[in-house]
């Protein structure tokens, strides 16, 4: 086996800079702790917290973990991806697909839950693993959508005109490379009645250097109209590198918007809420939906009820501009939109 510098490997698979940095991630516990100068014992490490680790394993850009605060084991950051034994703990109700989204999958990949656009699985892949998401459970190379799946989506979308808009979503869409992306998009143009092209990502956020030429070109050679929604959960997630990168975006005419989740012990405040409201406005990025914890197995610790969240996002509709308060919603299984909670 050769081993390669990154610099050589770059030149000779033609990979990009992201794509080496998507592969060196950090996987490993201890060497997260090390670099946040945290001992196992702070975190509350115990042998639940190895299994939950073996279950669904830690993996996170270490420019993410370049946001995180050195030496506070309750960082908003931290705890978004740090496995913890709670997810081993039983939860009656909780289940391993909350969404149910079988039935709205009439061929493999495509989910078509909503009048007017389809949401396709590109990929099972992600650029961080965040423990609350409904993916802990994903089994990822057997739900990989091959290219004779995508043959079948396309020819679902061709065939009903009142679909107006592709979703691009995952895993993670943006962590397949560039030329695969355009391939899907090409094919997609070739269908008169599409029109938008959305893509739901939380890559750039974690990875900047995403947003690249080759991202840029491919978003600005398309005649469907591109938007983006990123998911970002806390202030602290944006600095001055996703102000480069979200401004980049916006040159390009990419309109960007933002879903968060509700996430106990990481943004249930009013002050945590603000911040990222604010923070985001002044990166160009307008939030659109705050989501209500999908009742996923292992989760159930990040869970804030419903009550509680409605009486939040009052209050913060008290302190912002209309436009900066993220529409508070439910996923209801055979429903016709998200159900809106409030405002
Ligand atoms: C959330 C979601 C959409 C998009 O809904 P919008 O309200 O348009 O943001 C589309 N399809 C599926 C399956 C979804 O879960
Ligand atoms: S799908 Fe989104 S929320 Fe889930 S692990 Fe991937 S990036 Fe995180």
């Amino acid at each position: 086996m050769i081993t390669r510098t990154p610099k050589e490997a770059t030149v000779e698979t033609g990979r990009a800079l992201w794509q080496l940095e998507l592969g060196s991630g950090i996987r490993g516990v201890g060497e997260l702790l090390q670099r946040l100068d945290l001992r196992p014992e702070q975190v509350g490490w115990t042998d639940e917290s190895v299994a939950a680790a073996d279950y669904f394993p830690l993996r996170v850009p270490t420019s993410f973990i370049d946001r995180m605060r050195p030496g506070d084991p309750a960082d908003p950051l931290l705890l978004q991806v740090l496995p913890v034994g709670d997810e081993m703990l039983p939860t009656p109700g909780w289940s391993l697909d909350p969404l149910a989204e079988a039935p709205a999958s009439p061929v493999p990949g495509l989910l078509h839950k909503y009048c007017g656009r389809v949401l396709l699985i590109t990929t099972g892949a992600c650029a961080v693993h965040c423990r609350y998401c409904f993916r802990r459970h994903f089994p990822y190379a057997e739900h990989r959508v091959s290219d004779p799946d995508f043959d079948a989506a396309l020819d679902y979308v061709a065939a009903d005109p009142t679909i107006r808009e592709v979703i691009l979503s995952g895993g993670d869409p943006l962590s397949l490379p560039d030329t695969k992306l355009a391939r899907l998009t090409k094919r997609l143009e070739g269908i008169a009645h599409v029109e938008r092209l959305r893509i739901h990502t939380r890559l750039p956020v974690v990875l900047p250097t995403r947003v690249d030429e080759a991202l840029l070109t491919w978003l600005t050679s398309t005649r469907l109209r591109p938007v983006i929604v990123l998911h970002v959960n806390h202030g602290n997630e944006i600095d001055a590198e996703f102000a480069a990168w979200s401004r980049r975006l916006l040159s390009a005419g990419v309109p960007l918007l933002n879903q968060a989740v509700f996430l106990r012990g990481i943004n249930d405040s009013v002050e945590a809420q603000r911040d990222l409201s604010e923070r985001l406005f002044s990166t160009h990025v307008m939030p659109y939906y705050l989501h209500i914890l999908d009742r996923v197995e292992g989760a159930a610790h990040f869970a804030v009820e419903e009550e509680t969240a409605r009486g939040l996002i009052r209050s913060l509709s008290q302190q912002l501009p209309g436009y900066l308060v993220p529409r508070l919603v439910r996923e209801d299984a055979g429903a016709l939109a998200k159900t809106l909670i409030c405002p």
